[in-house]
């Protein structure tokens, strides 16, 4: 397949053509020929988006309980439901995920949350790409989560080759697991080269209350144990001290910044600008719908963008927030993804240079991060697959499924 006469995003924006040879992006150039081709004349043609942290199904939740404070938020409204979601929930809050996402532009993401089996039966139905997470939390039963650890693993097994599938495991935080539990976890991601997917640093208080029964803060804590390495990917981390960004730059943790929903809950801003300074590798993520309210990473770009310049305007650049939502996010995920480049999956998304909010032309770039919305996304490729044409879904039904996740969501706030 080819992708003709289209504006490429490469480390500049020039017009070529895109060959794709099955998943694979096999050449670029001018002229290029073949039978099988989009016209992406007037489009740009980009990386797909990376949502590297999420929680999907939480999509049936979205508007449930907003404007509460983040304890009330968890114990009165969200966990009281999650208690009764079921597979075929899950399923359908998925599915409803994806539609926004690809309608979005993301072509990949990170999930972690219940019934993992139904995200991964969402993602083949869909063909979305994804790293699906088993959730872990320990709660100070050791033997239980052991437990769960051990049918964990025995998922991972289930869905070992799959295209467009990986396995990760989701420790859910140093708050609900004791550092020797995730050790034994990361000693099993180490040994079956997976990432480890942990909520890190969000909440101050949920820090201060882990420094004065640990005396040292997560982050410290988890080197010293010998838990951090480059497989962490780490949601959050909206408070760090220099030494402990220090500490993340080290070990090449990533970190997944989710801005909407740090600035949602009250949890406050994170030093993504001072992270990139430093080195460390940055990815972008919507967390929930029930925390968000939005899947759309062109919104979650421009919100940190522009959240990096509240005391200096160059704190973060176009280019930069355009790496972080893509190339940093196929880093992240362990993907070969988020570049148009020969060799890397063909991800890719066409932008319409026509819309009014691409127009006028001066710096597609900076239409892209600053102007952009979803409406803009024209087509979508995952994995060498056009899931999306001219505005329209390939692989899922859409109206069925607004009104299937619907009628979910409905019943289990009543249930
Ligand atoms: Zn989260």
């Amino acid at each position: 397949m080819l992708i003709k006469n289209g504006w490429v995003l490469t480390n500049r924006v020039e017009k070529k053509d895109v060959a794709i040879e099955g998943n694979t992006i096999t050449e670029l150039g001018k002229s290029l020929s073949g039978s099988e081709y989009i016209d992406a004349s007037n489009h740009l043609v980009m990386p797909g988006l990376v949502n590297t942290h999420t929680h999907l199904a939480m999509t049936l939740l979205r508007g449930y309980a907003d404007d509460v404070p983040l304890h009330e938020w968890l114990t009165e409204y969200i966990w009281p439901r999650e208690m009764k979601l079921t597979p075929e929930d899950c399923y359908y809050g998925n599915l409803l995920g994806i539609v926004e996402m690809i309608r979005s532009g993301t072509t990949c993401f990170h999930d972690m949350y219940f019934h993992p089996d139904q995200a991964v039966k969402a993602v083949r139905d869909s063909g979305m790409r994804a790293v699906i997470s088993c959730s872990l939390a320990e709660f100070g039963n050791r033997a239980h989560a052991l437990d769960v650890l051990k049918t964990g693993l025995q998922f991972m097994k289930t869905i070992q080759n799959e295209p467009r599938i990986d396995t990760s495991f989701g420790p859910h935080s140093p708050l609900t697991c004791s550092p020797e539990y995730l050790l034994t976890v990361q000693d099993h991601a180490r040994k079956l080269n997976k990432i480890v997917h942990i909520h890190l640093h969000e909440a101050a208080d949920w820090i201060e209350k882990f420094s004065k029964s640990h005396g040292q803060t997560p982050i410290e804590c988890l080197e010293s144990s010998g838990f951090l390495g480059e497989n962490v990917c780490a949601a959050h981390v909206v408070h760090a001290t220099d030494k402990e960004l220090d500490i993340l730059k080290t070990h090449g943790v990533k970190v997944l910044h989710c801005p909407s929903s740090n600035l949602k809950l009250a949890n406050g801003i994170a030093p993504v600008a001072k992270m990139i300074k430093k080195g460390v590798c940055v990815a972008l993520g919507t967390d929930g719908a029930a925390s968000n309210n939005t899947l759309d990473l062109f919104a979650e770009m421009r919100l940190m963008a522009l959240l990096q310049k509240l005391h200096d305007p160059s704190a973060m650049t176009s280019g930069t927030a355009v790496k972080i939502a893509t190339e940093n996010g196929g880093s992240a995920l362990k993907w070969n993804a988020g570049r148009i480049e020969k060799g890397f999956l063909a991800d890719i998304i066409l932008v319409d240079l026509k819309k009014a909010c691409m127009t006028p032309g001066h710096d597609v770039l900076s239409n892209v991060v600053y102007a952009a919305n979803s409406s803009a996304v024209d087509t979508v490729i995952i994995d060498g697959r056009i899931v999306m044409e001219n505005g329209v879904l390939k692989t899922l039904h859409e109206d069925e499924i607004i009104e299937k996740a619907q009628e979910h969501a409905y019943d289990l706030v009543n249930r």
